[in-house]
């Protein structure tokens, strides 16, 4: 199966319905997708419609933003980084602003609890601002199931730190377009020898996944950001 792990749609800051992502990964001819919007699951009812109406497989999934406790003169904690909560059968019971490092064991248990696997997004990007997030998974011994170690918009050196380190400590790899707009939408995805949805999950689980696409130079990533903006703005 061919899946990619990482999308966002409108119901976050991405530019296309769940019904746009499902028809451009049918017309690519891959298997399915995970909709991973930013601390909502408001699209997964649409996603999981749109992806059965063209036989494709539909993973629930969130990205999820975890902070510093806030500090005097902030509104908000300082990013340290995104968890991707991938398989989940329903959503975690933290709300946004409790997001932050100080419940990460809760926020990892619940995950598990759900049926979901933690992947690290893009751990090594300078632009997502998300390198300490390995740094507090490790001091507090939290258990992470797999690594984005080929992300649609981080470029070949970010990409390759997060592949040494995978291999390094014998971390599963994923891999996923972070597609924001229509054309990233499968550009990146991950392959598994499986024939549904609990054997895809088990073989990503076990480091049998496969993290395929072709690199973005950085021109394309940028360009990509900002015909993303441009869309949202114009809407
Ligand atoms: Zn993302």
């Amino acid at each position: 199966m061919k899946i990619d792990l990482h999308i966002h749609s409108v119901y976050s800051d991405g530019c296309c319905s769940p019904e746009q992502i499902a028809s451009r990964i049918k017309a690519l001819g891959l298997s399915g997708f995970a909709l991973t919007d930013h601390d909502s699951i408001s699209g997964w009812t649409r996603a999981k419609k749109a992806a059965r109406d063209l036989e494709l497989t539909f993973i629930p999934g969130k990205e999820i933003v975890i902070r510093e406790p806030i500090r005097p003169k902030e509104k908000k904690g300082r990013k340290v980084g995104e968890i991707l909560a991938l398989f989940l059968d329903e959503d975690i019971k933290i709300k946004k602003e409790e997001q932050n490092i100080s419940n990460l064991h809760e926020i990892a248990d619940q995950i598990h609890d759900r049926n979901g696997i933690i992947a690290v997004p893009h751990p090594f990007s300078i632009f997502f601002r998300t390198q300490k997030i390995i740094y507090y998974l490790a001091k507090n011994k939290i258990k992470f199931d797999a690594i984005e170690t080929m992300n649609g918009r981080c470029n070949a050196f970010e990409n390759a730190k997060s592949m040494d380190y995978a291999s390094e400590y014998k971390i599963p790899q994923i891999g996923g377009s972070d597609a924001h707009t229509f054309r990233e939408i499968g550009t990146v995805y991950t392959f598994a020898d499986a024939n549904n949805i609990e054997d895809y999950r088990k073989a990503i689980k076990k480091g049998f996944g496969k993290p395929i696409g072709i690199q973005k130079g950085n021109i394309e990533i940028n360009l990509n950001r900002l015909n993303g903006r441009i869309i949202r703005f114009l809407k």
